[in-house]
C-alpha cells in the first residue's frame, strides 16, 4: 500500500460581532423567537435598498491586516444567484475575484509543535451576509426563520495547494484563527451557536504524486474535537475506498457527532454556476491609505506572538502561556498583575489556580468577581516578604474573593501575620511534644513519617500561622534532643 498524502483546505465562516445586520439596523442576537428580528430589508422585499454597515466593513479589514493579507483599495459586493428557502432575496451579498476580498494573499502561523511555526497561506478573506434557517417544525413540515438573515458574515478561505497536511494542523489553524478573531473582538468564537463554522475540505494522493486527489467536503461540525476527527475520518475513509479499487467522489458529506463519522449529504455532479455580478445596489468601497494604516497600527498584539513573549520574556511555560492567552480577559488580568510588580509565575500559579477554580465554581467571568489584579499582587507580596505563609495566603484569598477586601487588610484586620518568632514557635512544639509523647518514641524508634503528623498538630495549634519553614527547623531540633 502506498503513503498517502492528505491535504485539507479550510473555509471558515465567522459571524462578525456587530450591533446590527449587515445591511439593516436589525440586532444580531443568538436564539430567540423565530422572525422577531426582521425588517423589509433583511426579508429581500422588494424595493428596499441596503445600507452597508460600516463596523463589519472594519472587522473584516482588521481581521485581514492580522491575518497578513494584502488589501483591496477599492472592493465591491456582488450577488451570489442561488435558490433556497433560506434566502430571502434569492441571492446572497457576498464577494468574487481574486483581488476584490477586501482581503486576499495573507497567512497564518500555527504552532508546528517544536516551539516554532508554520505559515498557512491565506487565499482570501471576504465579507458576505449569513442566511436565514430552516427548521423542522415539531407537527411536521418546515418553517424558516430569518432572524439571521443578514447577519454579516466573514468568509476566510486557506490558499490551494494547501499547507495543511494532517488532522492536527487542520485543528491548530482554527484554534489560532479562533483566537484571533476573539482577542480582535470581531467574532465570540462560539462553534457550538454557529458563529464559527468551519468547512474543510479534505484529499489524498500517494506519495510522490503531483496531481492532488478529489476533495470531498465536511460540514456539522462544532468543536475543535469534531473538526480534526472529522478529517481523520475522511482520511481514513478515502484511503479505504482507494485501497479497495474505488473512486473518491466530489461530495458534502456531514458529521455524524455521535457515530464519529461522516455520511454523504449530496454529490457535486458539477460546480454550481451562482451567476455573480457586481451589486447595483451597493457602490464599491474605496479605502485610503492612511485609514488602512490607522487599522494596521490599531491592531492588538496576537495570541501567539503573546504566547511566545510569555515564554520568553517572563519565563512561563507553554502550558501556562496557553492557559493565560486562551481569553483575552485573563491575559488582560495577568499584564496588569505583572505590570504592578507581581512575579509573573506565582501570580499565573494563583490566577490558574485558586482563583480559576472560584471562578468556574460560580461560573463567571474574571471581570465579575471582587478579585482585581492588585489583590493577585497584593497577596504575592504577602507571601514574598513572609508576612504570611502558603496556607494562610489561602484563607486570606479566599476571603477576599468573597467580599472583597485586599488580602493585606484582612491580614491586619485579624492579626493573621506569620509567626517568625522561633520563641514563640519552639512554645507550640513543646506543647505538641508534650501532648504526644507516644508519636515521639515511634520517631525516636526510628518511624522518621511520623514528622509530618507533628508538624500539622504545631500548625494547627498555631492557627495555621506559623512559619513552615521555621517549624520544620525547631522540630527537628526538639526531637534530636528530646
Ligand atoms: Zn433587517
Ligand atoms: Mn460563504
Amino acid at each position: 500500500m502506498p503513503n498517502y498524502l492528505p491535504s485539507v483546505g479550510m473555509e471558515v465562516h465567522a459571524e462578525l460581532a456587530t450591533q446590527s445586520k449587515m445591511f439593516c439596523r436589525c440586532p444580531v442576537a443568538f436564539g430567540g423567537e423565530p422572525n422577531t428580528r426582521v425588517c423589509p430589508v433583511c426579508l429581500g422585499l422588494p424595493g428596499t435598498l441596503p445600507v452597508p454597515n460600516r463596523s463589519a466593513v472594519e472587522m473584516v479589514l482588521k481581521t485581514a491586516l492580522a491575518l497578513n493579507c494584502k488589501i483591496a483599495m477599492t472592493s465591491v459586493f456582488h450577488r451570489k444567484n442561488y435558490f433556497y428557502p433560506d434566502l430571502p432575496k434569492g441571492y446572497q451579498v457576498s464577494q468574487y475575484g481574486e483581488t476584490n476580498p477586501l482581503g486576499y494573499d495573507g497567512y497564518l502561523e500555527i504552532p508546528n509543535g517544536d516551539g516554532g511555526t508554520k505559515r498557512v497561506r491565506i487565499r482570501r478573506v471576504h465579507l458576505e451576509e449569513d442566511t436565514g434557517k430552516l427548521m423542522h417544525l415539531p407537527n411536521g413540515g418546515s418553517g424558516v426563520d430569518y432572524n439571521r438573515a443578514g447577519t454579516p458574515l466573514m468568509e476566510i478561505v486557506t490558499e490551494f495547494p494547501p499547507d495543511i497536511t494532517n488532522p492536527h494542523e487542520s485543528r491548530e489553524y482554527l484554534q489560532q484563527l479562533r483566537q484571533i478573531l476573539i482577542y480582535l473582538g470581531v467574532c465570540d468564537g462560539k462553534m457550538e451557536e454557529g458563529s464559527l463554522r468551519c468547512e474543510p475540505n479534505i484529499s489524498i494522493r500517494p506519495e510522490g504524486t503531483p496531481k492532488y486527489g478529489t476533495k470531498t467536503e465536511l460540514k456539522n461540525l462544532n468543536s475543535f474535537r469534531s473538526v480534526q476527527l472529522g478529517v481523520a475520518y475522511e482520511v481514513r475513509r478515502q484511503i479505504a475506498v482507494l485501497e479497495t479499487g474505488g473512486v473518491v467522489h466530489q461530495e458534502t458529506r456531514g458529521w455524524n457527532e455521535q457515530k464519529e463519522a461522516s455520511y454523504l449529504m449530496r454529490l457535486k455532479e458539477e460546480e454550481n454556476d451562482y451567476r455573480y455580478f457586481p451589486d447595483p445596489d451597493l457602490a464599491p468601497m474605496v479605502f485610503e491609505e492612511a485609514y488602512i494604516e490607522g487599522l494596521r497600527n490599531s491592531l492588538p498584539e496576537l495570541p501567539l506572538a503573546k504566547s511566545l513573549r510569555y515564554q520568553n520574556e517572563l519565563g512561563l511555560s507553554e502550558y501556562d502561556a496557553g492557559v493565560l492567552i486562551a481569553d483575552r480577559e485573563w491575559s488582560k488580568f495577568f499584564e496588569e498583575a505583572v505590570a504592578l510588580g507581581g512575579d509573573p509565575k506565582t501570580s499565573c500559579n494563583w490566577m490558574t489556580g485558586d482563583f480559576a477554580k472560584m471562578l468556574n465554581e460560580q461560573g463567571i467571568e474574571p471581570s465579575q468577581s471582587k478579585v482585581t489584579p492588585k489583590h493577585i499582587v497584593d497577596l504575592v507580596k504577602l507571601v514574598e516578604d513572609g508576612t504570611i505563609n502558603g496556607k494562610m495566603a489561602k484563607q486570606l484569598f479566599a476571603e477576599s474573593y468573597q467580599d472583597g477586601r485586599l488580602p493585606s487588610e484582612i491580614a491586619k484586620s485579624k492579626g493573621a501575620s506569620q509567626i517568625t518568632d522561633v520563641g514563640q514557635i519552639l512554645d507550640v512544639v513543646k506543647k505538641v511534644l508534650a501532648e504526644n509523647p507516644d508519636v515521639v518514641a515511634k520517631y525516636k524508634s526510628g518511624n522518621l513519617g511520623v514528622k509530618g503528623f507533628l508538624v500539622g498538630q504545631i500548625m494547627k495549634l498555631s492557627g495555621g500561622r506559623a512559619n513552615p519553614g521555621l517549624v520544620q527547623k525547631v522540630l527537628s531540633n526538639e526531637l534530636e534532643n528530646y
